[in-house]
């Protein structure tokens, strides 16, 4: 009888108790909006970006409601115009070139390479037509970040990282989403830290940070920030920026600060789980690994490989193979988007573009999410089955 898996790939950890307990205390508090604090109070809201600019060594830090919020407030406060083009990777999800679209931009998708990071000489072939790179690092995969911010200085991009999947990781002992101008984080259901939807942004710029803060709807608040800039940065800025309510409330800032704290020690257990997924994979004859640079500290929240060779055919029957013995695979190959799988062709508000290089990479790579429920044992099954599905 062959083997099959029974466990559940989107069940989350549990909120830990003390975020529980904090988060009854904010609801019996009834102060649920983040400037509804009593006298002395600094709200649960302040204290969390004043953690997470600790956390990642930024000056200034702003809690949002999603990170597609994010990342589309650090674009309204670069000033984006509409038709402008915004430089992003094509192997992303849709919240990136949702983010650009949204304020009539247009997204214009740089290539993947096999290692599933941006590549770097389709984007200095492309970066003269735009002032704006929004780098995601998809799956957790941080491209050589020095290179990078080497080709966005050479040609004058302002560098926005998408750091939905690398919050907590590094590139050469700097934190993801401090290379560039701004870093924004979420911290939906899926990513490493959980308020069902949430975000954070981080920046070392006065200026930006003040209008980032206005743009998410502080009124005239502001000075109840324990994370941002002096009264001064605002005071150019506050008539003429508009409000786009998109903050966050203390009850999901009261789940989210206990989560900090631990964040280490998750990306820790993300990685033993990932190192037994690649050790069962390994010396799998026709099945490529990612490679991981030695410079990159990622969290191996997530997994993918490639099998070169195989047609879209044989890509169906393998997922279908291994989803009939419980291991879900994600295949970004597929003509049609299923679950989270859309691709740059499946976002057809942006102007169709030709991409060959990803297209081949995305033909034949697959992906699985590692979450903390699973054990050591059930992912050396999860490797046990996909291999033998491999080789079947
Ligand atoms: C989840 C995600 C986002 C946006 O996050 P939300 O909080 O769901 O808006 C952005 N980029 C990538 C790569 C993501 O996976």
């Amino acid at each position: 009888m062959d083997e099959i898996f029974t466990g559940n790939f989107t069940q989350q950890e549990p909120i830990p108790e003390d975020a529980i307990a904090r988060a009854v205390e904010v609801m019996r508090s009834g102060r649920l909006h983040r400037y509804n604090t009593a006298p002395g109070e600094a709200g649960e809201v302040a204290l969390l970006e004043q953690d997470f600019a600790a956390f990642t060594g930024a000056r200034y830090c702003l809690a949002v409601a999603s990170g597609g919020y994010a990342l589309g407030c650090a674009l309204r406060a670069l000033d984006v115009k509409p038709g402008e083009r915004v430089l992003t990777n094509a192997f992303t999800l849709a919240p990136v070139p949702g983010a650009i679209a949204a304020l009539g931009a247009q997204p214009v998708f740089v290539e993947t390479t096999e290692h599933l990071t941006i590549d770097f000489e389709d984007l200095a072939a492309k970066a003269p037509q735009a002032r704006i790179l929004m780098l995601s690092h998809m799956r957790g995969h941080v491209c050589d970040m020095d290179r990078l911010m080497e080709i966005a200085r050479a040609h004058g991009l302002i560098v926005i990282e998408d750091c939905a999947h690398t919050m907590g990781a590094e590139w050469a002992g700097v934190p993801s989403g401090r290379h560039g101008a701004v870093g924004c984080y979420s911290t939906q259901t899926y990513k490493h830290m959980n308020s069902g939807e949430g975000g954070l942004i981080v920046t070392d710029d006065a200026e930006l940070a003040a209008k980032m803060i206005l743009l998410s709807g502080s009124y005239m608040m502001y000075p109840r920030h324990l994370a941002a800039p002096g009264p001064e940065a605002f005071e150019a800025l506050k008539y003429d920026t508009p409000n786009v309510s998109g903050r966050m409330d203390n009850l999901r800032a009261a789940i989210l600060r206990p989560q900090l704290p631990s964040l280490p020690d998750r990306v820790m257990r993300w990685n033993a789980l990932y190192r037994v997924m690649e050790a069962g994979l390994e010396d799998t004859p026709g099945l490529a690994l990612i490679t991981r640079p030695q410079a990159e500290a990622y969290v191996g929240s997530s997994f993918q490989f490639r099998l070169p060779g195989r047609d879209a055919k044989a890509m169906c029957d393998l997922v279908a193979r291994c989803a009939a013995r419980g291991v879900e695979l994600k295949w970004f190959g597929a003509a049609e988007p299923a679950g989270f799988t859309s691709r740059h062709d499946s976002w057809r508000y942006a102007k169709a573009q030709r991409l060959p290089q990803t297209d081949a990479t995305l033909a034949n790579l697959l992906d699985l999410r590692l979450p903390l429920t699973f054990s050591e044992a059930d992912v050396a099954q999860i490797a046990r089955i996909i291999r033998a599905e491999v080789l079947a």
